[in-house]
């Protein structure tokens, strides 16, 4: 199988800082592949590398086959431009327009705007437009040129709930007819949504590469709080991926709540309003990076 992308030992420092550290990444051709962090972590610079905007510090980065930033390579790419980008003076069908005069064989004008449900906004110069639009926009034109693969970074941020459903629709028939996606997101249910594949990132590191399932046990943890007088060393439990106390509260991080919640009353520790909630993703890292330094 074709690989479409791939990073080879790549390292990105911007001054002092390290947003990349030795990043491995293979995307085969006609897959989807969600790249999964909180914000810091590396991605955006990471489909900056792979696209060619930047250029790495250390290791090997290769679109189609070659170096991302010959023109050669990237006939086929389609990106998300920055939507600070987008001249506040054009129409969104002038906007169109122009980007699709960059490629040999683009998509039909309508075809587009109706994809991605812009329609009726193919008049309205693009600084009118709502953050939600603009990001629309943006998406629809990584799509202008008929491309064989997509990066998306961050691509239903803002969005309502309609809208984000009709772009995760699109971005379905796309790679339901051949095409490879990338997307980054800092949401493993926009993730799940879309991918079966979920690289995580963070602080620079690949931390897993591997399917949706496996990577909910390593950051969908819930978060278990409950008041008992149970000293913390009784609470070896299955599952329990750390715990702490503050004052009678006790918090407990596991991926399985259900089972927690079994267990203790099993174990019969005393225990009264519990609560069980979902982690964010950044608390699911500190959590996990925090337990691998020590
Ligand atoms: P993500 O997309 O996962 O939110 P980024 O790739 O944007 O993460 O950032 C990774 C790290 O690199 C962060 O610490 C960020 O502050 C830093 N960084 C990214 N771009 C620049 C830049 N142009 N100049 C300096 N630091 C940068």
């Amino acid at each position: 199988m074709m690989i479409h992308a791939r990073a080879q030992g790549v390292t990105k420092h911007f001054g002092g800082t390290v947003a990349l550290h030795g990043v491995d990444l293979e995307v085969r051709a006609g897959e989807l592949v969600g790249l999964l962090g909180p914000n810091g972590a590396g991605k955006s610079t990471l489909v900056g590398l792979l696209t060619g905007s930047r250029r790495p510090s250390g290791g090997r980065v290769e679109l189609c086959g070659g170096d991302p930033r010959d023109p050669r390579n990237r006939r086929t790419l389609g990106v998300t431009p920055q939507e600070t980008g987008l001249p506040a003076s054009l129409r969104v069908g002038e906007v169109v327009d122009f980007v699709r005069a960059h490629f040999p064989n683009p998509i039909a004008k309508a075809e587009l705007l109706d994809r991605f449900g812009l329609g009726d906004l193919a008049r309205r110069q693009t600084g009118g437009l709502s953050g939600g639009q603009k990001r629309r926009l943006a998406v629809a034109l990584a799509f202008a040129g008929r491309p064989e693969i997509v990066f998306l970074d961050e691509p239903t941020t803002g969005l309502d709930v309609g809208a984000r459903r009709d772009l995760w629709e699109a971005i379905r028939t796309f790679h339901a007819d051949g095409g490879t996606v990338v997307l980054t997101s800092h949401y493993l249910e926009e993730i799940e949504a879309l991918a079966r594949r979920v690289v995580v990132l963070a602080n620079g590191r690949v931390l897993a590469d591997d399917s949706v399932e496996s990577v909910r046990g390593l950051v969908g943890l819930r978060r278990i709080s409950l008041t008992s007088p149970v000293p913390l060393t009784d609470l070896d439990l299955d599952g329990l991926v750390s715990v702490e106390r503050a004052g009678d509260r006790l918090h407990l991080l596991t991926p399985d709540a259900d089972r927690m919640v079994r267990a203790l009353v099993e174990r019969n520790v005393p225990f009264r309003d519990l609560e069980v909630r979902p982690t964010s993703l950044e608390e699911a890292f500190l959590t996990l990076t925090g337990k691998e330094q020590r």
